[in-house]
């Protein structure tokens, strides 16, 4: 905004969540505010004890830090050495690279199956042949919005070689219905939630790692005792509480989701389905793709695109209010206009 001289803009490229966050999580923040001269619980006792009934699991394993991006971190620390392969897809969610690279570890890729998709047999295949400390995939992934199911999941986990854990990014886990994610706590996966997505707080950058109380164990021994902001912690247990506040949330994505199908075919656009709270739309070329994000930066829409074949043809949106929606859908059909002139 800064740079383009606006003064506001139509903020649907972080895919936060612009419905906001549990008004009962609100309240609580607020509540907490004068005590913010105590440090947080450093063990976040009382929210892991929610999320453990939440899951289904053992308080062990469950460690809370700030936002995935944080324990990403953690977990490449704690799990790999100094020249040691982590395989991932070109063009996924990038703060994996950072840290590898950040460590001293190589980053090796898997390209997106032409339709969009992670292509999982190409991770293995690297996995095996560079004998990868980690493999990465983010389910829902960001930025193709496609999901692969927990059979999927399952035989990728089966199918590791010995000294590779899986790290399950499910940062758009809220999106997808229970029984269609693999939920079992596994020796072989660390698995990634946050509540920057589906419950609305990215600013309070908090999440969470679920995996066996083995690996949580090490990664206690890296991780700041005091790392999480205790404001964020209480927003975290109070939104939990919230189930009503969620479905709202996950409701109307849906509906976001469906219009922006519509608008796309209304303006002979391709997309990849979604299973996030966002959506991809084709604009043919690389080119065409930066040109629009261009032009509607200039109008102040703020929309963001992946920066590597096979998706580079494509812009990614947020799904927002219905207002925001709207002034999207007029804002692309203007563009499309100007670019094709
Ligand atoms: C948004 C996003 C994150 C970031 O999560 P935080 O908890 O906010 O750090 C991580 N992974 C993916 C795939 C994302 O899209």
């Amino acid at each position: 905004m800064r740079e383009h001289g606006l003064a506001a803009c139509l903020r649907l490229g972080a895919n936060e969540s612009p419905f906001g966050c549990s008004p009962l999580a609100v309240a609580a923040m607020r509540d907490d505010l004068a005590s913010i001269w105590c440090y947080g619980d450093p063990q976040s006792h009382e929210l892991r004890e929610a999320l453990a009934r939440t899951h289904g699991v053992a308080m062990e394993s469950l460690l809370v830090g700030s936002g995935i991006d944080d324990l990403m971190g953690l977990i490449v620390r704690a799990f790999t050495g100094p020249g040691d392969a982590v395989v991932t897809t070109l063009g996924t969610y990038p703060t994996l690279e950072y840290h590898v690279i950040g460590y001293g570890g190589r980053a090796i890729r898997a390209s997106y199956r032409p339709d969009g998709r992670v292509d999982l047999d190409a991770l293995l295949d690297l996995a095996r042949k560079h004998e990868a400390k980690l493999l990465y995939l983010a389910n829902p992934d960001n930025p193709s919005g496609t999901f692969a199911t927990k059979d999927d999941v399952r035989r990728l986990i089966d199918a590791l070689p010995e000294a590779a854990l899986l790290m399950l990014d499910e940062a758009y886990a809220d999106f997808i219905a229970p029984q269609q994610l693999g939920g079992d706590i596994d020796d072989r996966v660390v698995r990634l939630r946050t509540f920057s997505k589906g419950y609305g707080m990215a600013g309070a950058r908090i999440g969470y790692v679920m995996t066996t109380p083995r690996h949580i164990s090490s990664l206690q021994k890296i991780r700041l005792q005091y790392g999480v902001n205790r404001v964020a912690q209480v927003g975290a247990f109070a939104a939990l509480r919230d189930a009503t506040f969620l479905q709202s949330v996950i409701d109307e994505t849906a509906r976001g989701r469906s219009e922006y199908e519509d608008l796309a075919s209304r303006l002979g656009l391709g997309t990849i389905p979604s299973s996030t709270n966002f959506m991809l739309f084709d604009c043919g070329t690389n080119e065409r793709a930066q040109h629009v994000l261009a032009a509607l930066m200039r109008r102040g829409g703020w929309i963001r695109k992946p920066g590597a074949p096979p998706l580079h043809r494509y812009i990614r949106a947020t799904v927002g209010t219905k207002a925001m929606r709207a002034a999207f859908a007029d804002a692309l059909e203007a563009v499309l206009v100007e670019v094709a002139a």
